[in-house]
């Protein structure tokens, strides 16, 4: 039986602005009580040296939301892996289903970026699920697994990597999945990253569940077989509900 570190990691997505900082200065304040769980805070990047600096040498790692796979260059309006690497960042979300619907982002091009961010020293948080239409025809697990043979890097088979399953369907809109359907993708993913990693690698990569991940419905959720933490939206932007998940993982 392996030891996966719970992680729960927040997805500010673009929200969050300096006032943010005494959201991310409360949660510290509780953090270090929440251990063997691990926190995450990804913020928009241009909060990311603020809120480094006030994470730094702290319980809370701080994290990324999407990088471009270059380390530089003519590329105006992104962010490289090693920019999200000097402000301190040691995760950094890839293929968000936001990225992948609205930027028309590949496995490919998914992979790419997670390559990017293990390049830059850090681990890639990378996203992957079904969307409504895909569950209700019974295809979920093909596109799940499909989208992580897709998008894992080779690079997966000797450095660290999180995946967090997220049903499209489940994201921002107060809908999840029944515990049973969340473990029966978990447990499809896990035998998917043995197969692409072989059994130690595969069994040392922590599977997030994401999607309307709230106070009430935490506990239920991250004991299911196989979920080592959470990816969290919207209840990540409040120290109130950010902390009450991280509870709920112990
Ligand atoms: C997310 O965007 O990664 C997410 C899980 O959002 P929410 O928790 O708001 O559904």
């Amino acid at each position: 039986m392996v030891d996966r570190r719970k992680l729960v990691a927040g997805n500010w997505k673009m929200n969050g602005g300096r006032a943010s900082l005494d959201e991310v200065r409360a949660m510290l304040a509780e953090a270090s009580n929440l251990d063997p769980v691990e926190l995450a805070i990804c913020p928009p990047a241009i909060l990311a040296h603020a809120v480094g600096e006030v994470l730094a040498g702290g319980p809370i790692a701080l994290g990324g939301q999407d990088c471009h796979d270059m380390p530089s260059g003519a590329f105006t309006g992104n962010v490289s892996a090693e920019m999200w690497g000097e402000s301190g960042a040691q995760y950094c979300i890839v293929g968000h289903s936001e990225r992948r619907a609205g930027h028309g982002e590949t496995d490919q091009i998914v992979a790419a970026k997670a390559v990017a961010v293990i390049r830059a020293g850090m681990k890639p948080i990378i996203c992957l699920g079904e969307s409504l239409e895909q569950r209700d025809a019974g295809e979920t697990i093909k596109v799940v697994v499909n989208q992580l043979a897709g998008s894992l890097p080779a690079a997966a088979k000797e450095r660290p990597v999180v995946v967090a399953y997220e049903p499209i369907w489940a994201i921002g809109t107060g809908r999840t999945p029944s515990t049973e359907q969340v473990a029966e993708v978990h447990a499809a993913l896990r035998a998917g990253l043995r197969s692409l990693l072989g059994a130690t690698q595969a069994d040392a990569v922590r599977l997030l569940y994401g999607g309307s991940v709230k106070p009430d419905n935490a506990a239920e959720l991250m004991h299911v077989p196989d979920v080592d933490g959470a990816l969290v939206g919207g209840a990540s932007l409040k120290a109130v509900d950010f902390l009450a998940i991280a509870r709920a993982c112990r």
